[in-house]
């Protein structure tokens, strides 16, 4: 687990180097085989160490950890998600600029781009409002995250799912790279919108062509 909680940290500041969290916003998780690994709560990123990182005991009592550290506030979501949704080995939750900015409008991300698919459907969702680090909020971001491996939260940021932390951290910059493109694109007259049928299309490219050459024969 040694090599694990190298990645945590490394994605984390990852996130912070890339502009996606000020301060001590956002946090991220991992799942081991012995539970999740997850950032502590209101530790700035330059000063983790591998140590410090709380293991939530997912087989345990609801919100069971072990470490001296206290787990990010959001634990409840991490924790629910995957719970959830066997597929996630890694969750980054950010509040990068042009994410917050549209979570703060209330605003969805609508099929303004084929990259929308790219997160599963048709839009990425913007979850209703609750308090940071509450169950409410949790119960939210499970909806919106339904069938989709992004979404907004209203007043607060976004959360980016993956198979792993590193595959999570690349969604996660991708999606606030898409909520830039839509805010600008409001900025400009407003994007034309893609129809269902060619959201459909692209899902399905995204499942059985989009991907680097593997050499395999
Ligand atoms: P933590 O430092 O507790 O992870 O909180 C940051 C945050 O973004 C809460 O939503
Ligand atoms: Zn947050």
């Amino acid at each position: 687990m040694e090599l694990q909680r190298q990645h945590l940290i490394a994605a984390a500041r990852a996130m912070a180097a890339r502009g996606l969290s000020a301060g001590t916003s956002g946090n991220v998780s991992l799942r081991t085989g012995q539970g999740v690994l997850i950032t502590p709560s209101a530790v700035p990123y330059d000063e983790l160490t591998p140590e410090m990182l709380p293991l939530l005991l997912l087989d345990g009592a609801y919100g069971a950890f072990e470490g001296r550290y206290r787990p990010s506030s959001e634990w409840r979501f991490h924790w629910d998600i995957y719970a959830a949704r066997p597929e996630v080995g890694g969750i980054v939750h950010h509040h990068a600029p042009y994410t917050t900015a549209l979570a703060m409008a209330g605003r969805e991300i609508p099929a303004s781009h084929y990259m929308v698919a790219r997160f599963g459907g048709a839009s990425v969702r913007c979850a209703p409002y609750a308090l940071f680090g509450t169950a409410e909020l949790s119960t939210l971001v499970l909806a919106a995250l339904a069938g989709r491996t992004a979404c907004l939260m209203a007043n607060h940021g976004g959360i980016a799912l993956g198979a792993d932390v590193a595959v999570a951290l690349t969604a996660a910059t991708e999606l606030e790279a898409l909520a830039r493109h839509y805010a600008l694109s409001l900025a400009v007259g407003g994007p034309t919108l893609l129809s269902e049928a060619q959201m459909a299309e692209a899902l399905a490219q995204f499942a059985g062509v989009y991907g680097p050459n593997t050499g395999a024969v």
